[in-house]
């Protein structure tokens, strides 16, 4: 397509948009209706086939629109938009894996991935998981065996915010004839690129920043056509996680100004993170924007617009006094999710069953916080006068 000349910006607002033929709309109607119209002589159609216009769980308009736009903002061949970033995760290893397959993914995941593959696939279907510390490239090399399928990162990795090297272990997987997914969350395509680094599968939760103002759900598998065909009749006919129109039109929507809110969340997380590395009361910072980040060289090398709005930290203070300090905050909302024009933050407290593949810092409780696109000062003074009234400055 001549559109990928264009630059992002342009792309994010053109992609996937034209003038309705019917009205002269400049923007594309939603279409709500679940049914097409057939041929005089429907008997030859396939019904699990997502090639003409059927039914909109074999694909809707407002759904190839947003495919059309994540495809080429993520530089991918093809996408397959879903209702939610784990649709995408649950519809990706149903397709590629069989009973006996291996794969390697990473200590630190969205909680569903590591459901999926480590419990759910493994279980219920017998794929065996090896699960490793993917910054440790020795340690991915040593983990593949001649059955390894697939290779499965997050980076940054929720929650801790871990880098891994995608070029590097796009390397690994292919000289061992595996594939290699990067859900691509936390960086979005105006960060990172994971197909352009050599990754065959990115997986984008568009609930987050591509949507990025907090009113959908939306999930994309983004790779090369022959293998998104087969996603697509397996996991999205027949497992049925397809998007609503509605939610489709609404990223597409958001994903307009994605460049615009990254840069303000990039900016914003940089001082936030720096200026609660200044504070006392603060245990320690992870945000792979400074320097004092394990992976901050990678970082640079595969993140080309910056490092994100997503950071976690932890204060010199005990359980309850974490609540404490959330329960002061003002303008920062105490929620899941992340990627949104507000602020939220959570607690995650001692509980979480993965803490043993975290490092130290992260065993003791600690914050995951999406800093929003609100001006960085009124963030920061948000945050010194929760400290202040917890007791902590
Ligand atoms: C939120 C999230 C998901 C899951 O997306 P949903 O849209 O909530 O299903 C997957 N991966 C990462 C990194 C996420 O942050």
């Amino acid at each position: 397509m001549q559109e990928k000349q264009l630059g992002f910006h342009t792309r994010a607002v053109h992609t996937g948009n034209a003038v309705d033929k019917e009205t002269g709309a400049i923007k594309r109607p939603i279409t709500m209706a679940n049914s097409y119209e057939l041929p005089y002589d429907p008997t030859d159609m396939n019904w699990s086939s997502a090639a003409a216009n059927l039914y909109t769980r074999n694909g809707g308009s407002n759904q190839k629109y947003l495919q059309e736009r994540i495809a080429d903002l993520e530089g991918g061949e093809d996408c397959i938009a879903l209702s939610s970033g784990v649709a995408a995760l649950s519809g990706l290893f149903f397709a590629l894996l069989q009973s006996g397959d291996h794969v390697v993914f990473a200590n630190v995941t969205y909680i569903a991935a590591y459901r999926l593959l480590n419990e759910l696939f493994n279980n219920k279907f017998k794929v065996e998981t090896t699960i490793v510390d993917t910054t440790d490239l020795e340690a991915v090399k040593a983990a593949v065996r001649p059955t390894t399928k697939l290779i499965h990162i997050e980076t940054p990795g929720n929650p801790t915010l871990a880098i891994t090297d995608i070029a590097a272990i796009a390397e690994i997987a292919h000289a061992n004839g595996a594939l290699l997914s990067v859900d691509n969350t936390f960086a979005s395509p105006y960060n990172q690129r994971p197909i352009e680094l050599g990754a065959d599968f990115t997986i984008e939760s568009l609930t987050k920043y591509i949507n990025g103002h907090g009113d959908s759900m939306g999930g994309a598998i983004i790779g090369k056509k022959e293998h998104l065909d087969l996603i697509r009749a397996q996991s999205q006919i027949n497992l049925g996680g397809v998007i609503s129109p509605f939610n489709a039109w609404l990223i597409m929507r958001g994903s307009a100004t994605l460049p615009l809110r990254m840069r303000q969340h990039n900016e914003n997380a940089m001082k936030v993170a720096k200026w609660l590395e200044q504070q006392p009361s603060v245990r320690f910072v992870s945000y792979p924007g400074l320097e004092s980040h394990k992976g901050h060289e990678i970082a640079k090398k595969q993140m080309t617009n910056g490092f994100g709005g997503v950071l976690s930290f932890g204060l010199k203070a005990d359980h309850d006094t974490h609540n404490k300090f959330v329960s002061h905050l003002k303008i920062i909302t105490n929620a899941v999710s992340l990627g949104h024009d507000a602020s939220l933050i959570v607690f995650l407290g001692e509980n979480d069953e993965r803490q043993y593949l975290y490092p130290e810092e992260f065993h003791n409780g600690f914050f995951r916080f999406s800093v929003g696109i609100e001006d960085a000062e009124d963030i920061i003074e948000d945050l010194r006068q929760a400290l202040e009234k917890t007791g902590l400055t």
